[in-house]
């Protein structure tokens, strides 16, 4: 008889699913729906990089239409590597220290297959991405909690991991600028973080999704290969999806330590193909070409930001304002029962979908967040339904509870 693993039973169902059914059947019954749910952004990807994906596609000399090999074309990886030295003055080894991707999200879970147990201690920095929290679960690793506090400007507190399990835990996450709560680095943090690493022997999983959408001028991204230099112990994912709003071509990578790298690349030779040539082709037109798509994207995301913040400010929410990325961490109004109970009732209310703080691992709830996927003016009309509904920081009105 055929039955779920027990990696698979072990996955809680994926928090986002219920609301996309939510907001499909609000869409079904024809609700005009503002769906600030999923982080997909809503811009079209620049011309030149669209244009390098079509010649590519047309290129009769080229076998781009063939079997792409799993590791990337060589003329990618040192794409990648001179982006890397460019952007951040970090040397990478094309052939050794990065590892292109069918998107971020596929390297993350393949790394964690390719290094953990089932029982393997991992410190999770939470609230996070929920993908680090279904791999996890899924690779059913011993998941110790570290909570990202606004108290704390939501980088987690080294000192208060009890020494015990940071000398236990294989690896820690970190993603700066944060999804959901668009938390920042500093490099004093990295600093420290580095020796703590070191003396507990951890390895770092770092994620740069958002550095290129700084919101707040003097914000400045970094690698943390720019402090971990001789990539002891850091791999660091960075992807398309965001600052190039290229999300549906799937593709990103992988870069820093070389046995780590090795070991995905083991994973994927026996798991996929590799991305499409043609679209290697964009994602290297993408990281060559000008990067001033990725400041006006940023802009796009400040202004709606702040149309944003402006409105639910009115509304009585207390929000520090993110400094970079492209998403609201909203407290939920006083009285709501939890994350998902506030987003449906928000949904039934107003047509506004929002994602709940659960779904972003241990530390998320009590909060949901919004993602800024939506034009100004349609921002504007979700806090005028919301002022309408009378959706408060102090609370929800009874009266059309759902
Ligand atoms: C969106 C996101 C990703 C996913 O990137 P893909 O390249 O589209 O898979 C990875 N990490 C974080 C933190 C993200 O928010």
């Amino acid at each position: 008889m055929l039955r779920a693993s027990q990696r698979l039973d072990n996955l809680a169902p994926y928090a986002l699913a219920k609301v996309f059914a939510a907001r499909d059947a609000k869409l079904a019954e024809g609700v005009d729906v503002i769906d600030l749910g999923v982080g997909n952004p809503d811009m079209r990807p620049a011309q030149h990089i669209i244009d390098a994906l079509k010649a590519a596609l047309d290129d009769v000399k080229k076998p781009n239409h063939r079997y792409p090999s799993f590791n990337g074309l060589p003329e990618f990886r040192q794409e990648i590597a001179a982006w890397y030295d460019r952007r951040f003055g970090v040397k990478l080894n094309p052939d050794t220290e990065v590892m292109p991707l069918v998107g971020s999200k596929e390297g993350i879970a393949k790394f964690f297959l390719a290094h953990l147990n089932p029982g393997d201690p991992i410190l999770l920095t939470t609230p996070c991405y929920p993908a680090y929290v279904g791999i996890s679960a899924l690779v059913q690793a011993d998941v110790i909690d570290v909570p990202l506090s606004r108290a704390n400007e939501y980088r987690p507190d080294l000192e208060a991991i009890p020494a015990a399990a940071a000398d236990r835990a294989h690896l820690i996450t970190i993603n700066f600028p944060g999804n959901p709560t668009g938390g920042t680095e500093t490099p004093e943090f990295y600093d420290q973080l580095l020796a703590w690493a070191r003396k507990h022997d951890t390895f770092v999983v770092s994620d740069i999704a958002y550095c290129d959408l700084p919101l707040d001028p003097t914000y400045q991204s970094h690698s943390f290969l720019q402090f971990d230099k001789n990539k002891e112990r850091t791999v660091e994912y960075h992807s398309f999806s965001k600052s190039y709003s290229m999300q549906g071509w799937r593709v990103g990578f992988c870069v820093g330590n070389a046995d780590a790298i090795g070991r995905l690349a083991k994973i994927k030779a026996n798991m996929d193909f590799g991305i499409f040539t043609a679209i290697q082709r964009g994602a290297m037109a993408a990281l060559s070409g000008p990067q001033d798509y990725c400041a006006e994207v940023a802009a796009t995301y400040r202004r709606r930001r702040d149309v944003f913040l402006e409105g639910v400010r009115k509304l009585g929410f207390e929000v520090p304002t993110p400094r970079a990325g492209m998403y609201v961490w909203l407290p939920i109004p006083k009285g709501a029962a939890n994350s998902i109970d506030f987003t449906a009732d928000l949904l039934n209310r107003t047509g506004v979908v929002v994602s709940p703080g659960s779904g972003f691992g241990k530390s998320g709830e009590g909060y949901v967040r919004v993602a800024l996927c939506d034009t100004e003016e349609r921002l504007a009309v979700a806090i005028k339904r919301m002022a309408d509904a009378g959706i408060r920081a102090e609370g929800v009105p009874a009266a059309g509870r759902a």
